[in-house]
């Protein structure tokens, strides 16, 4: 089940009732998925590297030639304003810029039309220990996106077919490839570990730069843990001792069964386990404060 939405929400300027958020049937977010976001996690009342998402949402508008008339000023505040309104604490929070809204229907860029900006939040749902001892599950599957993943478009069709065929599959994630090299996974980066190494496809237009995959790549290098970003085969994925997955709203996840065979010995690797205390600390001292804070 979706979470509910916290009390307040931001849009087109004005901070309401997240209830009352409501925008034209002619915005193009709808009419055509013509729009971007982001989602940053919050801890403590402070947004997680929000200036890493702030540069990623600067690079999907320049994608979608959306000029953008909000420097990371201004989002921060109004970021940092929703954030206090709902309460603080832990969150996830929700951004989306679409094209905005003229009266009518017509593919190509209207002139003079302001983006619809749109901001709610949500509680951050406890975490659920069982993913520690048990992990998750995978299945894999054809990557049939476009070709611009690097892009966090709202135009999301794909990524939502893929998810629900995992879900449907009793699956908690799909593991995409094209052409036989891996990409990443319907809501998430995806990592192998081989041999004491983190091996994790490079960042290209095939994948989404994850700011969860920054913060992972940081904790390896500052752990000792080795790490190569490169191809990687399906058939390396089989072969993997571990395989994790990364995202906002999932931290770091371990992967133990892919297409119902076990991934190394069928439950999370210590490596896992290695990375997972380092991401709780540095979340709890995101929440007290001594991590640096944008
Ligand atoms: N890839 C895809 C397709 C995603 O949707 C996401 C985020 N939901 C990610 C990767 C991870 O990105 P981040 O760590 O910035 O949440």
């Amino acid at each position: 089940m979706p979470r509910a939405p916290l009390p307040f929400a931001f849009l087109d300027g004005d901070f309401i009732a997240a209830a009352d958020a409501r925008v034209s049937a002619f915005d193009r977010g709808f009419l055509f998925g013509d729009g971007v976001y982001e989602v940053i996690p919050v801890y403590g009342g402070r947004a997680f590297h929000a200036d890493h998402h702030l540069a990623r949402l600067a690079h999907s508008l320049e994608g979608i030639e959306l000029d953008s008339p909000w420097d990371d000023d201004w989002w921060q505040s109004r970021i940092n304003e929703l954030i206090s309104r709902n309460g603080s604490g832990d969150q996830s929070l929700y951004l989306q810029v679409t094209r905005g809204a003229e009266h009518g229907r017509d593919h190509r860029f209207p002139a003079d039309v302001e983006p619809t900006v749109f901001m709610f939040s949500t509680a951050t749902p406890a975490r659920d220990a069982a993913v520690d001892r048990n992990g998750l599950k995978a299945i894999t599957a054809e990557d049939f996106r476009w070709a611009r993943c690097d892009l966090k478009t709202i135009s999301l069709l794909a990524n939502v077919l893929l998810r629900q065929q995992a879900h449907a599959a009793g699956a908690d994630e799909v593991i995409l490839h094209r052409g036989g090299h891996l990409t990443e996974a319907s809501v998430s980066n995806a990592y192998i570990v081989s041999g004491g190494r983190v091996v994790t496809p490079p960042l290209s237009a095939e994948l989404l730069p994850g700011i969860t995959r920054i913060v992972t790549l940081e904790l390896c290098a500052s752990l000792g843990i080795p790490v190569a970003e490169r191809a990687l085969t399906v058939d390396e994925l089989d072969a993997a001792d571990e395989v994790w997955i990364t995202s906002s709203t999932r931290e770091i996840g371990p992967i133990v069964s892919i297409d119902g065979k076990p991934v190394g010995a069928g439950k999370p690797g210590p490596l896992y386990a290695k990375l997972r205390a380092a991401f709780d600390d540095l979340i709890a001292s995101w929440r007290s404060g001594s991590a640096p804070t944008v």
